[in-house]
């Protein structure tokens, strides 16, 4: 099947696919730097379409402005392509937030990765934006129906960001069985259940549109080495959505640049515990904290106005905060043992959820189907660690009851 000749951005920019079915790459031909503030980034990184129909990769770096590694890793990789081209299929590489890319921060009104609601997008598919990132949102929106309305076969999706403390890569999904096989051919560690602790994230989103999405987080904002990383993540993305001709020499490269790093680390995690801060609570996480690092119970791992703050269990540290923006200022994580996730890859397919509502303190949600309202005064903690094999996890909490739902999980 013949791809459209010409495939016109939104913002305007017309991106000519060369005659002859030739592959056509763009790229934005700027000074790398890991400060992103010296310069503008366009929407649109990259696009290149193999004359080939295949699946599509679509992927997004600076979703949080002061996280460029993945954009100057996407340009890397869009170089190198305009040499070797795509075997088939899509690939797609855009700018998250643009404004607080400018900028040089996180964000600038809203966190852009904590605003994929339904309700949010729907209102500005016909209203006006109410925030810088709205905007923003909307224009990654518009960028994203284009690429399913596109789309020929599966659509997977990579988002890249990095970390303010140090510590070495990792992946992070929705827990459904097809981003976790997805998940799988990047060989860092897996975190399991932070969509649970996080919502309004474009991985959510994506993933309630059908897409398979992997969240990539490359190191830490400001070292050479994320871009690297990065870059690796884009090269794995490629090869497992099917859009690289076999052997190709970048893939086993990136595979290999990722192994080497991650070789004394848990192949996967599960978060047990998020700190949830906000600007008020004046979070200062302990100098020296490394993601993977483990914590024993009651050991300090920052202060803030009520003074020390203590790791309430012994675990693996996260992601602990060593800058000004962000809601949470550090998780605790426990590997997990393959055991359980062939388990629970095996109990899914079964639709054991048929019978959940058995269980005591179990309810079937009057209005949400598959979700569950159990009450937490009744319901066995077993109980919730099934809905966890089942793929269900926590929507909403009040001090009695939690909602359990599960993610979407068959293809488009
Ligand atoms: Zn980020």
């Amino acid at each position: 099947m013949e791809k459209p000749a010409v495939i016109t951005e939104s913002l305007g920019v017309e991106r000519a696919e060369a005659a002859g079915g030739a592959h056509a790459a763009e790229v934005h031909d700027q000074p790398g730097s890991l400060s992103s503030a010296d310069r503008r980034w366009r929407r649109v990184v990259g696009h290149v379409t193999a004359p080939e129909p295949g699946p599509t990769l679509f992927v997004v770096g600076g979703l949080h402005g002061n996280e460029p590694a993945g954009l100057l890793g996407l340009e890397r990789v869009f170089a190198r392509l305009g040499e070797v081209g795509l075997a088939r299929g899509e690939f797609i590489g855009l700018a998250g937030n643009l404004e607080a890319l400018t900028a040089g921060r996180r964000f600038v009104e809203e966190d852009l990765n904590r605003i994929w609601l339904p309700p949010r997008i729907a209102a500005l598919r016909d209203g006006e934006p109410v925030s810088v990132e709205e905007r923003e949102l909307r224009q990654l929106d518009e960028q994203l129906r284009g690429t399913l309305a596109r789309a020929r076969g599966e659509v997977y999706a990579l988002d890249l960001h990095t970390i303010s403390g140090p510590g070495p890569a990792f992946v992070v999904i929705d827990d459904t069985l097809l981003n976790r096989r997805f998940a799988n051919r990047f060989p860092v560690p897996l975190v399991l259940g932070l969509d649970e602790e996080l919502s309004g994230t474009m991985a959510h989103h994506l993933t309630a549109e059908g897409v398979i999405p992997v969240g990539f987080e490359a190191g830490q904002h400001d070292e050479p080495e994320a871009v690297e990383r990065a870059e690796a993540a884009i090269w794995i993305a490629l090869e497992a959505a099917g859009l690289l001709a076999d052997g190709h020499a970048e893939f086993a490269a990136a595979r290999r640049r990722l192994e080497t790093e991650s070789r004394d680390l848990p192949i996967v995690v599960e978060v047990r515990y998020r700190h949830a801060i906000t600007p008020a609570d004046g979070f200062r996480s302990e100098p020296g904290l490394i993601s993977f690092q483990p914590v024993r119970n009651g050991a300090r791992l920052a202060t803030d106005r009520a003074g020390d703050v203590r790791s309430p269990l012994a675990g693996l540290v996260l992601m602990p905060l060593y800058q000004d923006q962000g809601e949470e200022g550090f998780f605790l994580v426990d590997p997990v043992r393959p055991f359980w996730l062939r388990l629970s890859e095996r109990l899914r397919p079964w639709r054991l959820e048929r019978f959940l509502h058995w269980l005591p303190g179990v309810n079937r949600h009057p209005e949400q189907a598959s979700a569950f309202i159990i009450d937490r005064r009744i319901a066995r903690w077993e109980a919730l660690q099934l809905f966890h094999l089942l793929g269900f996890r926590r929507r909403g909490a009040a001090e009695r009851y939690l909602v359990m739902a599960r993610r979407r999980q068959g293809p488009r």
